[in-house]
């Protein structure tokens, strides 16, 4: 899948003589993404072992969150909306709680239950017209984070009303790097980068010893390179891609719902979020593009450790206070 306007480029370096740290990299389709999982070790077999790892973490993490394996957890729990409580794992539970801590801070722009929009709005071009402001409302009836109910004894989730349902779309990507980086570094890995298609997690340095880097492209010139970012010990996570939108009346709604209309956002072609936690990095990036550009920047402000950049519909490049950009180069 294609970003818009973010490319994101690890530049390749060629190993220090005397230090032998060399660059392992493997492209791998996983969570319906291109995942790019990169080690440097000066031993392959520790690399090569290690991103295999990564492999079968990301690959678990996704048998529990997909919504579309009728077998998974996740699955259950939508199933059962308006019936039940369904006991699930305590890495699901988490993950369903931390997603609802960003609901609250966001005042509800993020929200899981986003999820029962799925059937109103296609982002692949298959749309041909507007749906009726009755579909919309209907539809968007059954999102509220609120009615996700969390039970911590019991570990159960319950999803209060019929109909109800939650995709992990804005935030497992993000989680699924995280939880590869840690699975890698354990196994010794202690510079690499996981690459989910402009979702993007490093740690350490590069074979050269030097900071990883990431390229901000252009909004006018996909191919250039407006600003490299040196990523340390970060992530960098971007929403918005220019595949997935649709248009109507000459407007642009991109594929992220405004959980407070039913509709999906205008005004922005990508978010980017700075931060150490590629999990975080994602549910923000999602969270402000609904938020807006104003009310975005002046959110991400009051965070610290988190910075931002904003492309809007205009081609404008707006960030958040502490974000400084190199010039081209
Ligand atoms: P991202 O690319 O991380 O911004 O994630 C976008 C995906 O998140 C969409 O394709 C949906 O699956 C899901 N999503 C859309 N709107 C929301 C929302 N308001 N809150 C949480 N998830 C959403
Ligand atoms: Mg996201």
């Amino acid at each position: 899948m294609k970003k818009l306007l973010i490319m994101l480029m690890v530049i390749a370096q060629l190993p220090m003589i005397g230090q032998n740290l060399e660059r392992h990299t493997k492209v791998i389709k996983l969570m319906g993404s291109r995942f790019e999982i990169t080690a440097i070790h000066e031993n392959p077999q520790v690399a090569w072992n290690a991103i295999n790892a990564g492999i079968a973490e990301i690959s678990r993490i996704e048998r529990l969150i997909s919504s579309w394996d009728p077998n998974s957890q996740t699955s259950e729990v939508i199933s059962q909306a308006g019936i039940q409580p369904v006991r699930v794992d305590k890495e699901l539970f988490d993950l369903i709680s931390r997603a609802l801590q960003v609901s609250k801070i966001t005042d509800g722009a993020f929200d899981i239950s986003y999820a029962s929009m799925d059937k109103i709005w296609k982002f692949d071009g298959s749309m041909t017209e507007m749906p009726s402001e009755e579909v919309v409302a209907q539809a968007a009836s059954k999102i509220d984070y609120h009615n996700v109910i969390m039970n911590a004894s019991d570990q159960t989730v319950f999803l209060k009303q019929k109909g109800m349902k939650i995709g992990f779309g804005a935030i497992g990507k993000g989680y699924a790097a995280q939880k590869a980086k840690e699975v890698m570094s354990g196994m010794g890995i202690k510079n690499g980068v996981v690459n989910a298609s402009g979702d993007l997690v490093a740690w350490g340095k590069n074979e050269k010893g030097d900071p990883f880097q990431v390229g901000i492209a252009d909004p006018q010139n996909k191919e250039q390179v407006l600003s490299w970012l040196n990523v340390e010990n970060t992530s960098v996570v971007t929403s918005g891609d220019y595949e997935r939108f649709v248009m109507f009346d000459n407007v642009r709604y991109a594929h992220i719902i405004d959980p407070r209309t039913g509709y999906p956002t205008t005004g922005i072609k990508s978010v980017t979020i700075i931060t150490a936690n590629p999990e975080l990095a994602d549910a923000l990036s999602t969270s402000v593009f609904v938020l807006g550009v104003e009310k975005g920047i002046a959110f991400i402000n009051q965070l610290p450790g988190v910075e931002c950049l904003i492309i809007t519909d205009q081609d404008q490049i707006k960030t958040s206070e502490n974000l400084s950009l190199n010039d081209k180069s």
